[in-house]
């Protein structure tokens, strides 16, 4: 098949270009390099299945293809929130772009959607029919509405235009290719105790996330592209659950760093719990995650010790 990733350049994307184009695939993909790098695929350059565009999703585009997965757009709060209005262009003008095309030529769409859909949950753990409780004027709206948007676009052109859609909502997922400077909370960690400064904890770091390796995001994401039973939403994520605390603990153990955690301002609207209820994944895509935590950041830590010189 012929299959367009958009973001292709970024931690997910690239890492998925890689996984199809080892499947046989001829991959197209798009990047504004925003948060992605050509650094991420330059290794990918040289076979001839896989071209890589520089174009924003916000402009309209054109290719014959079979397959689209949107996932262009700053996942990282520093970067979502850099220029906010741009972000919820990416979301809404992106998936509009994304949805015309897979209608124009009939190609199967995924959107990589977003625990953030269920903002700060009250419902614990979370299930795809909880509608959530987002802040629609708060300073991760941006992002969380606007991937809500993108959801509520998807299933109308599924709806109006039979455009076949799948949607996944990813939770917080991790892994080599991170930006140092990205932001979130495994990198900045990983970064942070490798260079011996001190790790930065927002509040008091009760709240807590669940966290997926990449390697099992991506099975689960292609699963769902290539099953014909269900549309999603899909939620894909380890529901291991981790207070922000325990996860500095254990990076400063893993990487055996005399860093202190040091408590910072928690920023507004900060999710106080999340974890996946993963089991229509589990059902429909016979799926669960294999890569636990610690396994993980033993993946992860040497590509952040590579990348510092350290
Ligand atoms: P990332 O920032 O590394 O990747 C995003 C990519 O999109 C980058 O390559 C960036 O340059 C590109 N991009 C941004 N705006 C664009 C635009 N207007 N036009 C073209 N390209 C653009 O982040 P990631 O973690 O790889 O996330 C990939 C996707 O998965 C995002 O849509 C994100 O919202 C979603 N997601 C990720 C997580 C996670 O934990 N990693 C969780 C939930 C959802
Ligand atoms: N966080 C932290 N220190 C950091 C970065 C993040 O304590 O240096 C916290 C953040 O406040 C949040 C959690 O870690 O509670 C996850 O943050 P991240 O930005 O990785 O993802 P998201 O909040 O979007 O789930």
């Amino acid at each position: 098949m012929v299959i367009l990733v958009t973001g292709g350049a970024g931690f997910l994307g690239s890492h998925l270009c890689e996984r199809l184009l080892g499947q046989g695939h001829e991959v197209l993909c798009l990047d504004n390099f925003f948060t992605g790098r050509r650094k991420n695929v330059s290794h990918l350059m040289a076979n001839s299945n896989f071209e890589l565009i520089r174009h924003d999703v916000v402009d309209p585009f054109k290719f014959e293809v079979d397959r689209i997965y949107n996932l262009a757009c700053p996942a990282s709060p520093v970067h979502y929130q850099y220029n906010p209005i741009k972000t919820v262009k990416t979301s809404v003008m992106g998936a509009i772009n994304c949805l015309g095309l897979a209608k124009r030529v009939g190609a199967r769409i995924l959107q990589a959607s977003t625990s953030e859909v269920y903002g700060d949950p009250e419902v614990h753990p979370q299930p795809e029919s909880y509608r959530g409780n987002v802040n629609p004027i708060g300073l991760r709206a941006c992002y969380d509405e606007g991937k809500r948007c993108a959801e509520t676009l998807f299933f109308d052109y599924h709806r109006e235009n039979k455009v076949d859609v799948r949607v996944v909502r990813i939770f917080n997922t991790y892994g080599p290719r991170m930006l140092a400077d990205d932001g979130r909370v495994v990198s900045n960690f990983i970064v942070q105790a490798l260079k011996g400064e001190d790790l930065t904890l927002y509040g008091n770091g009760s709240q807590t996330r669940s966290f997926c390796y990449m390697d099992d995001l991506l099975e689960a994401m292609i699963r769902t592209m290539e099953q014909d039973q269900t549309v999603g939403p899909i939620n894909i994520g380890n529901p291991n659950e981790f207070t922000i605390r325990q996860l500095a603990e254990t990076v400063l153990q893993k990487v055996q760093s005399n860093s202190s955690i040091i408590e910072m301002p928690l920023p507004a609207d900060d999710p106080t719990q999340r974890k996946p209820d993963i089991s229509l994944a589990q059902k429909v895509l016979d799926w669960e995650p294999k890569i636990q935590l610690e396994e993980g950041l033993d993946n992860t830590i040497p590509y952040f010790k590579e990348l510092l010189g350290i």
